[in-house]
């Protein structure tokens, strides 16, 4: 493939940042990748793994002269990383974000971006439990959605940066900010809180049993363990970022909880039959549109509704 951006810095070198640059140089979308991690200990690895060309002690230095920033700290991160890259960064470059939230991300760091830089947020629907510089890997983004929210952006800089999301395995689509807060927030982040809350509940519980949650803990519960293992800086900014659209999500499942609990307790089988039956459909779904994962993760399970919020 050709060459799409002359110059990418990435700003952050973990899951996402480290998979995007195996990708573009596995496909050769990139010219040269410079890198910019908070701790020089994730600096040496990008370069002792090899997926950055160069990396700079600040991210100021590393922006200069790129034709992509991409910003892929915690989504709590992004305003002040921002501020510091904005004087530097070059007429014409195209800064974007891989941040899983995207209202709070653009009010953060739009007002950073100067005239003539063009600034399209985006969030690439894939993921894994696993963070750092040594957690990333070039198929990561194969088959998976990645979501702009251009908000009227250039349209030429926007079809520049379909490409590379293109060029790197992913499906492209785009979409209003707010949209993707609450499409998320069903897909992703209540689940995310619903699994972190199951795994309290059963370490609660296991004071009372000893290991017996651990020894024999069932697919399901060991599903919920691993997301429960996600980054948790990453997943508190999620929360405190896209608070809104998560407590409404959570409302209405806490409905659903009190429907199912009472239709137990009234030994209503019709009805739990009835929404198992409706439920075992969405997963169907889920499989026909060739979202299914070699292992269950809430976060991709996300691409089948980009568009149906
Ligand atoms: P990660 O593996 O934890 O890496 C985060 C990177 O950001 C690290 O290199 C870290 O530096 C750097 N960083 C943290 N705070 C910083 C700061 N204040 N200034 C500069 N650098 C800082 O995270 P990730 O999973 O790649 O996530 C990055 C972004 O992608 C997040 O916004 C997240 O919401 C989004 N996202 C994640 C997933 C997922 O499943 N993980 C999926 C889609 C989108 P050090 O290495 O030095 O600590």
């Amino acid at each position: 493939m050709a060459v799409i951006y002359e110059r990418v810095a990435l700003i952050g070198l973990g899951l996402i940042a480290s998979s995007m640059a195996h990708a573009m140089k596995a496909k050769g979308l990139a010219g040269e990748v410079v890198g910019y991690a908070k701790s020089a200990e994730s600096r040496a690895v990008a370069l002792e793994i090899g997926f950055c060309d160069r990396v700079e002690e600040t991210a100021a230095k590393a922006v200069v002269g790129a034709d992509l920033v991409v910003l892929a700290v915690p989504v709590g991160a992004m305003g002040a990383i921002a501020e510091e890259i904005g004087p530097h960064l070059a007429p014409g470059a195209t800064v974007t974000d891989v941040g899983s939230v995207k209202q709070a991300v653009i009010a953060a760091v739009a007002p950073h971006i100067p005239e003539g830089v063009h600034f399209i947020a985006g969030h690439p629907i894939a993921g894994t439990e696993h963070s750092g510089p040594r957690s990333g890997f070039a198929t990561l983004f194969q088959n998976r959605w990645w979501l702009l929210t251009p908000q009227g952006a250039d349209a030429a800089a926007v079809a520049r940066l379909r490409a590379l999301c293109e060029g790197m395995g992913a499906k492209v689509d785009e979409m209003d900010a707010a949209h993707h807060d609450l499409v998320l927030a069903v897909t992703s982040h209540t689940p995310h809180l619903i699994a972190y809350t199951m795994v309290g509940v059963a370490d609660d519980l296991r004071r009372v049993t000893d290991s017996e949650v651990i020894n024999y803990s069932a697919a399901g519960f060991r599903d919920f363990t691993r997301i429960a293992a996600s980054d948790p800086t990453m997943w508190r900014d999620v929360f405190l970022t896209n608070k809104e659209a998560t407590l409404d999500i959570l409302g209405r499942f806490t409905e659903e909880l009190f429907a199912l609990q009472r239709a137990i307790r009234l030994g209503d089988g019709d009805h739990l039959h009835a929404y198992f039956t409706r439920t075992r459909a969405i997963r169907r779904g889920i499989i026909e549109a060739g979202q299914d994962t070699a292992a269950p993760d809430f976060g991709r399970a996300a691409q089948v509704a980009p568009k149906g919020g």
